[in-house]
Order: structure tokens, then sequence, then C-alpha cells
């Protein structure tokens, strides 16, 4: 059964809701390891055994939005809040340079404080500064004109995970201000200006079903991303859903495979979640077919206070200074860091 929906993917056949309901329910591991290995051969085929990474800067955990799954959200008082200023952000850059990143990624949340000026002025400082460096933005929903106006600036790519395609899911995971087709809206502008956009999902959030796993599924097919960012849900304590189940490795290897499968030649990290639900998470995400990974670059003392959930992995090998504890333990399964862009369809 698995060998013919694997067989149909790579063939172009698609994947139908119950050949999905049966790829993630399938009790049998070795007919899911064909699955996650016939994955990694069709990233083999478009990136070989290069492994993209980029440098995550979270440079602000001030929030207007109330997210119920997010230990950032404006709701949460217990969290201690810190914006980077521009300096500072430049210089995790210098640093992230020297260590060999060519991809920075500046994550945070959606801050009044960084109005369109700063951040187109911050974009411009580091092209400027690193001419040779893509800067990806994770900074949530703005106005198509916001978005070009960072176009302009000179940011490449930009992440807004739509979260579910789901819209009764959505709201389920959002209050009411917060629309799934403003969402989209953004994510259809990203790509019409220009950027190398990503979308994504969290795997194993509260009221997730094969249904709605079905309808991102369609929706990435709709899309189009370059890239895909999935990871498994953390609850956080100080959240709605803190006592919510959290994904599973095991769900989020296979969605992992099926993305590859479906999109070859998509970006696909192996998240930071990943790595915090397993401790080898990252690898096992690799094997089974991302080709991204992000340590993080953001200054350490302030790691601790961009928790998006609990026990977040910060430290250790999830450390941009670290890099050299993670290129081992790529190369330990076959793999390498790479420096370089790893811009979409240039590998
Ligand atoms: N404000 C930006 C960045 C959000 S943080 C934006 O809206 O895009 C980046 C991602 O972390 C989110 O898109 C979400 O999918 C993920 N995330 C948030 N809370 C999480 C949790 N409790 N567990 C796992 N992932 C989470």
């Amino acid at each position: 059964m698995v060998k013919e929906i694997v067989d149909g993917l790579e063939n172009g056949a698609g994947l139908s809701k119950d050949a999905l309901a049966a790829l993630l329910l399938c009790g049998d591991m070795e007919e899911i390891a064909y699955l996650k290995a016939h994955a990694r051969q069709a990233a083999d085929r478009v990136f070989g055994k290069d492994i993209y990474i980029r440098g995550l800067i979270e440079f602000t955990n001030y929030c207007k939005n109330d997210c119920y799954y997010c230990g950032i959200r404006c709701g949460n008082e217990k969290a201690q809040r810190y914006r980077l200023t521009r300096k500072q952000i430049l210089e995790c850059c210098r640093q992230g340079y020297a260590l060999g990143f060519r991809t920075f990624v500046l994550q945070g949340g959606e801050d009044a404080y960084f109005t369109e000026k700063r951040v187109c002025a911050i974009v411009y400082d580091i092209k400027s500064k690193f001419a040779d460096c893509a800067v990806t933005l994770s900074i949530g929903e703005k106005s198509r004109r916001t978005y070009q106006a960072y176009f302009d600036a000179g940011a490449d790519r930009y992440l807004l995970r739509h979260e579910t395609a789901n819209s009764a899911h959505y709201a389920k995971l959002h209050p009411s201000q917060m629309r799934l087709e403003n969402r989209k809206r953004c994510l259809y502008d990203l790509k019409e200006i220009g950027y190398q956009a990503g979308a994504g999902f969290m795997v194993g959030s509260p009221f997730q079903t094969v249904d709605t796993i079905y309808e991102d599924l369609r929706f990435l097919g709709e899309l189009g991303p370059h890239m895909v960012g999935i990871g498994p849900f953390i609850p956080h304590r100080d959240t709605p859903f803190a006592y919510a189940q959290a994904g599973t490795l095991e769900m989020t290897l296979r969605l992992l495979s099926i993305i590859r499968l479906l999109h070859p030649r998509v970006l696909l990290p192996a998240t930071t979640a990943l790595g915090t639900i397993h401790p080898a998470g990252r690898e096992l995400g690799v094997q089974a077919g991302a080709n991204v990974v992000m340590p993080n670059l953001s200054p350490p003392q302030v790691r601790k206070q961009y928790q998006l959930y609990d026990n977040k992995r910060c430290m250790g090998d999830e450390a941009a200074e670290h890099k050299q504890e993670l290129a081992k333990r790529m190369a330990d399964i076959g793999y390498r860091l790479v420096v370089s862009r790893g811009d979409y369809g240039k590998e």
C-alpha cells in the first residue's frame, strides 16, 4: 500500500485523502522506511548531499497578536519582552558572516516599534554590508505596499506559515481578528512581488485532523511556495494550549517526506522544534527529505526570551556558534553544510 502511494507520488500522480491517511496512520515501520528513503532520494536528486544553513536572528518578541499556541502572544504577561537594536542585529550578521552564513532570517513578533521605515533601513543596511547574502523576513502579516517596500529595500525571502488552510481550524488557533483569508492574501502578495516565499504549519496542532492536513497540502499545491516550514506543535505553559498534546516526531517526519515527494525542489527545513522534541530530530528530518537547517544567531542573552514553546533548544549545536558540531552531526549521516545563499532553484 505505502509502496504504491510513494511510487505514485514519484510519478507525479498526486495524493488522495485516503492515501494521505494511509501514510500518516501506517503502523508498519518498514513500509514507512520506504517513504522516507524515497523522499530523501528525491532531495538528493535536486540538492545532492548539500544542506543549506540560515542564521536565525530573533530580533523582537513583542507581538500585537494573541495566537493561542504561541508563547510570545500579547496575552502572555509572563513573557519578558526584548527588542534588538539595529546595531545589535548588524552585529549578529557580522558574526554570522564570519561563521559562514550567507542567509540571515530576521524573525519576530508583530512589533509596532519596527515600522516599515525601520525594517527597510535594517534590510538595506544588511544588504549593503553583506552584498552576497540573502535576507529573509518573518515578521507576520503586512499590507502589500509594505511587503513591496521591504522587497525594494533588498529583502529576498519571506516566511509566513499559513498555520492551517482550514478556516474553522484557523479560528480555533487564533482570535477572531485574525483571518485565514488575510494570511493567504499575504502569501499570494509575497509571491507576486517576487519573494521566495515560505508557507507551512505546525504538525499536531490542537484540533488538527487528517482532513485539515489534506487541506494544507492542497493549499501548498495551489500556492506553489519556494519554502515550506513545518515542525511539531509544542505546548507553552503560559498559553491556553498549555495542556494540549505535542505533535510527534514520527508525524513530522512523515509529513516532511510527503512534502518532499510532492514538491521535489522546495526548500524544506528541519526545524528547531523538530530538534527540540528529539535530540536527533534534525538529522532524522534530513534523512526524511529536509535540506535546510536554521541555527540560532540571536545574541545568547535573549535566546531564552524568544520562547514560542517550552524548552526550545537554542544552545548546544542549535546555536550558530556551534556550527562545527552541527557540521559533524551532518557529516556523520553523509551530508555537508554549505557556505552559500542556498536560493530556490539555483543549486
Ligand atoms: N510573527 C511571525 C513569526 C511567528 S513565530 C509570523 O507570524 O509569521 C514562527 C512560527 O513558530 C509560527 O509561524 C508558528 O508556526 C511556530 N510556533 C509558534 N508557537 C509554536 C508552538 N507552541 N509550537 C511549535 N511551533 C510554534
